[in-house]
């Protein structure tokens, strides 16, 4: 029954602006219009309708997400999640994290997506100890994914080698 769950969940290395899915989740900020790192990269490869279209949903608390169209991204709709700023783990960053991949699924129930693509969310400027995001991106998934049989296939686009190798060894202690 693991094997089967674990073939729904797919490690791979490249840029998520490129990757063919029903759904692409961005590591957004709280004010949704836009930023560096992947958000940047969301916001230019989908054009500036989508600013236009984050503009009026007016942005969206740490640990929620919020649903726009995809337009120029191969991906019909973005999921816009805001990960905690790491300020140390007393501050429940590690639930603010867990709540991002629960919302984001939920959100891709909602939609009817099928496949759907994470980016590392919170590693990145807001200084997440990579293995600790990695846990509980692939623990909260593995738990989504038993409860719930729409989402056929999550994808973790990992940006460069590193992140993409510990993706693979903690993929294989979540699922022993
Ligand atoms: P956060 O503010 O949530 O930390 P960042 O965008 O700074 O978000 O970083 C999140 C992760 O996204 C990092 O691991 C970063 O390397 C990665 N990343 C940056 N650009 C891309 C991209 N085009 N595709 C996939 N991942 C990306």
């Amino acid at each position: 029954m693991d094997r089967e769950l674990k073939e729904r969940i797919e490690i791979l290395e490249g840029d998520i602006t490129k990757i063919e899915v029903d759904a692409v989740v961005n590591a957004a900020n709280t004010s949704l219009l836009g930023g560096g790192g992947v958000d940047g990269a969301i916001h230019r490869a989908a054009g500036p309708e989508l600013l236009a279209e984050t503009r009026k949903i007016g942005g969206c608390p740490t640990g929620e997400a919020r649903v726009t169209k995809g337009y120029r991204l191969p991906a019909k709709w973005v999921i816009h999640t805001v990960g905690p700023i790491w300020s140390g783990g007393n501050r429940n960053e590690d639930e603010f994290l867990a709540s991002c991949y629960k919302n984001s699924l939920k959100a891709a129930t909602q939609i009817g997506a099928v496949t759907v693509a994470f980016p590392s969310i919170s590693t990145g400027a807001y200084r997440f100890p990579l293995e600790r995001a990695v846990d509980i991106a692939l623990r909260e998934t593995k738990s989504f994914l038993q409860a719930n049989q729409s989402i056929d296939k999550v994808i973790f686009v990992c940006f460069g080698s590193q992140a993409y190798n510990k993706y693979e060894e903690v993929l294989k202690k979540v699922f022993n």
